[in-house]
């Protein structure tokens, strides 16, 4: 070990079990989805304890209506037009220390995630995306690699972690019907930065408590997850969260539809009904590139493509498909769920 770094992470080693867990931190490679409200905090107390490898990914560039939460960044990055990844490895990389950064400057999507995911030893959800939250999840347990969920809004903030295969997934928690319904976001509810910070700091124990416990590896093989929830109102519980035998993702019955299979799986997504327009709203796991492929595979070209979006034009309506995986049914084919849907699946000859 270098004398700077001895020096730098004395304290750290200094505490029961704490050599044991810097030499384990220190050769760990974390994934970071999403550097805003609870990611860039995080990351900051990430790269300080001397994390081996932190890989960043974000899409979005900083404003002024990040400032007041997301410590990384500055009104200069705001007038540079920054994007988030560049603004926050510059200001992790001022503050030394053995701690690599990596970055991704753009949103985890179904072409992507298995990739990101490669060389990770664990991969933090900190976004406010629920298509990208299910995402995450399907490729952890793709892949067997752990992930934890973190989140916080107006006065509240949620920390959870998962470690497939065999312990409870995030849809033994969550009805995965309940990803695809609105939820408030920072901008209709607002968010403290007291709630990104205690976010950020249960992401932090989680992470240190499975670490610090040593060789015993009971936390990270147990049966039971637990997951933490708070609010400035009420303070913070403990949940225990077991797995669930009827499990619509990773129980034997369930469907652990894989990612990437290059070709749609059938719609098994609730269809929805958007307030007020009367448009439907569904979701897929492929990517623009691959509900393309499908197309072309069964001789459709009526489509138009833009790097965002892909739009089909039907005589009863139009379906149109975004990167985040979002697809949007419009015009009289909207008018009837199941025709949509049975539409949806002629088109794509699934
Ligand atoms: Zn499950």
């Amino acid at each position: 070990m270098e004398r700077d770094d001895i020096q730098r992470y004395d304290r750290q080693r200094r505490v029961r079990n704490g050599a044991n867990l810097d030499d384990l931190w220190a050769q760990t490679s974390v994934l970071l989805v999403g550097v805003g409200g609870v990611g860039s905090p995080l990351a900051q107390m990430l790269h300080r304890s001397g994390l081996g490898k932190l890989t960043l990914v974000d899409g979005d560039r900083v404003q002024t209506t990040d400032l007041h939460r997301q410590i990384l960044y500055t009104a200069e990055d705001v007038q540079q037009g920054l994007p988030k990844v560049r603004a926050a490895k510059r200001a992790l990389e001022s503050q030394g220390g053995r701690s690599v950064v990596e970055t991704y400057e753009g949103h985890l999507t179904p072409r992507n995630v298995l990739d990101l995911f490669t060389g990770h030893d664990v991969v933090i959800d900190a976004t406010d995306h629920v298509a990208v939250r299910s995402l995450i999840q399907k490729a952890s347990l793709q892949t067997g690699i752990g992930w934890i969920h973190s989140a916080a809004i107006a006065d509240k903030w949620v920390a959870a972690s998962f470690n497939p295969p065999g312990s409870p997934c995030y849809h033994c928690w969550v009805d995965p019907r309940m990803d695809y319904y609105p939820l408030g976001t920072c901008e209709t509810e607002g968010v403290l930065p007291a709630s990104c910070f205690a976010a950020s700091s249960a992401v932090m124990r989680l992470l240190t408590d499975s670490f610090i416990s040593g060789p015993d590896k009971s936390v990270q093989q147990s049966q039971t997850r637990k997951i933490l929830r708070g609010s400035l109102a009420t303070g913070e519980s403990w949940v225990e969260l077991e797995r669930d035998p009827s499990c619509p993702t990773c129980s034997d019955q369930g469907n652990t539809s894989k990612i990437l299979t290059g070709k749609p799986s059938p719609i098994k997504q609730p269809i929805r009904r958007l307030c007020g327009s009367g448009s439907l709203e569904t979701w897929f796991d492929e990517d623009l590139d691959q509900i393309e492929s499908a197309l072309d595979h069964c001789g459709n070209d009526s489509y138009i493509r833009t790097p965002w979006s892909l739009r089909i034009e039907d005589p009863s309506g139009a379906i149109s498909f975004y990167e985040d995986g979002r697809a949007l049914i419009t015009g009289d084919l909207a008018k009837d769920e199941k025709q949509a849907k049975k539409r949806l699946a002629q088109i794509l000859n699934i």
